[in-house]
């Protein structure tokens, strides 16, 4: 498996970072060691995060994450698409305060589901009503730029 160190996804995590050091998520690893590699991932995915592995650490290793693009489809991607990958990625990672010890963790999605099912059932669960309910939110700021 050839897998290489991008520079160019460092990047664009290094400006999310900064660009979003306000938010709860991404404050929250503000001192985390994460880096960027590209690699041929299943054709179903275009990037996953991981965590580095504690034994990793203790042979020098300083990254908390791994966010892998997929080289299959990167070079395509439009920078807005490569710029939301990334930021999908970075909000699996979380820092987590309990009980005064720190740890990283990986964060699920907000909701799991399928199109097929919203289409039939619509916002039949909380959880999927507040992401539609945020979805549509977005798309009507998108439509009040586009007015102006
Ligand atoms: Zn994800």
């Amino acid at each position: 498996m050839k897998v290489e160190v991008s520079r160019e996804v460092e990047k664009i995590i290094k400006d999310l970072r900064e660009k979003y050091k306000t938010e709860e998520k991404i404050e929250s690893i503000k001192n985390a060691g994460i880096s960027g590699v590209i690699l041929k991932l299943s054709p179903r995915i275009f990037a996953n995060v991981r965590r580095v592995p504690e034994l990793w650490k203790v042979l020098g290793c300083n990254y908390e994450y791994v966010i892998a693009v997929n080289e299959r489809y990167w070079k395509s991607l439009s920078e807005v698409q490569k710029e939301s990958i990334i930021y999908h990625e970075l909000n699996h990672c979380v820092g987590i305060d309990r009980d005064g010890e720190f740890k990283y963790k990986l964060k699920d999605h907000d909701i799991e589901e399928f199109s097929s099912v919203i289409k039939k059932y619509g916002d039949f669960l909380p959880s999927i009503k507040d992401f539609m309910k945020k979805a549509s939110l977005k798309k009507d700021d998108e439509n009040k730029k586009e007015t102006k």
